[in-house]
């Protein structure tokens, strides 16, 4: 079956993946606002766990055809009562009783719980009971606008999917890849209607060049831990020292900036701080004529060993 979704593709890869590696989650959130596709990805998540066939979902067997027609015995959706604000905890309570019971003929029982930060305090301790001791072949499948409405101890037991709109979880990926944080993405694109283009000159500003743009490339390489990409990027400015120091003063501008979005985070700070600190240490040597190719080599080992310690 054809996976439901356009866009968000970091979210199909992962659903994707642990449905043909056998390994669902027990408990997953799927986070989005209203029209990004929440119900669309949880039904095709409980129907991969109730169906009987081989490419889950298979969308032909029995087990499928009843999920289609929203009457699997074994898929219960939970949401607020009618006229009512909330899902109570008796409804919890109740989900939780009927979670210990066998499936009814699947392999997996699943629950779809909508709206899920309307339950309070007491529901979500509740459920939390039954999220930290799961019986087996139950899945958990939560929708809400966001995971930060739930408590922290209900989303630390829970793989959260984020939904986007789809041009825009497609452009948050591809600023992303670019060295951006999802914040500085999501800001950007905000401002510039979703446009990528207009949010990467918007995000670059004066800032722009190929020095400027390989110190992203170069960043996003070091902290995903890829070093010889992060030595390919730089062979490139190899024979061309002015782009070099804009290569530097923009590595620079972006450690500041990473530094700053990160003071809640003291050790992800600190370990800023330290790069930063390194790329000034190193930048002294430019000015002795140093062989540009031991200089890129020294320094992308000594980032790399700093971003390695942590
Ligand atoms: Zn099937």
């Amino acid at each position: 079956m054809i996976f439901p979704l356009k866009g968000n593709a970091r979210v199909k890869e992962a659903v994707e993946q642990f449905i043909s590696a056998h390994r669902m989650p027990h408990a997953i959130i799927i986070e989005g606002d209203p029209g990004t596709g929440r119900h669309t990805l949880a039904k095709y998540i409980a129907k991969a766990a109730v169906c009987e066939g081989e490419n889950r979902p298979c969308g032909s067997c029995r087990s499928c055809h009843l999920a289609d027609i929203g009457t699997h015995p074994d898929i219960e959706w939970v949401a607020p009562a009618e006229k009512k604000k909330n899902i109570s905890v008796d409804q919890i309570r109740e989900l939780r009783t009927t979670a210990y019971h066998s499936p009814h003929t699947s392999e997996t029982r699943a629950f779809i719980i909508e709206q899920a930060e309307t339950m309070n305090a007491h529901a979500q301790n509740s459920i939390l009971k039954v999220l930290e001791e799961p019986p087996g072949k139950v899945i958990f499948i939560l929708l809400t606008v966001a995971a930060e409405r739930l408590l922290d101890t209900v989303v630390s037991r829970c793989t959260v999917l984020s939904l986007f709109p789809p041009a825009t979880g497609e452009a948050v990926k591809e600023l992303c890849d670019r060295g951006y944080s999802r914040d500085e993405a999501l800001a950007a694109l905000g401002s510039e209607s979703g446009n990528v283009g207009k949010a990467l000159e918007l995000l670059g500003g004066k800032n722009s060049g190929t020095g400027a743009e390989l110190a992203r490339d170069y960043f996003a390489a070091i902290t995903k831990g890829e070093l010889l990409n992060a030595m390919l990027l730089t062979a490139a400015l190899e024979s061309n020292r002015p782009e070099v120091d804009k290569f530097t003063v923009a590595l620079k501008e972006l450690l500041h900036g990473k530094i700053k979005d990160s003071m809640a985070y003291p050790q992800t700070a600190r370990e800023y701080i330290a790069m930063l600190d390194a790329v000034n240490g190193f930048e002294a040597l430019l000015a002795t004529n140093i062989n540009l190719g031991l200089y890129f080599t020294a320094l992308t080992s000594k980032l790399t060993a700093v971003r390695n310690k942590k």
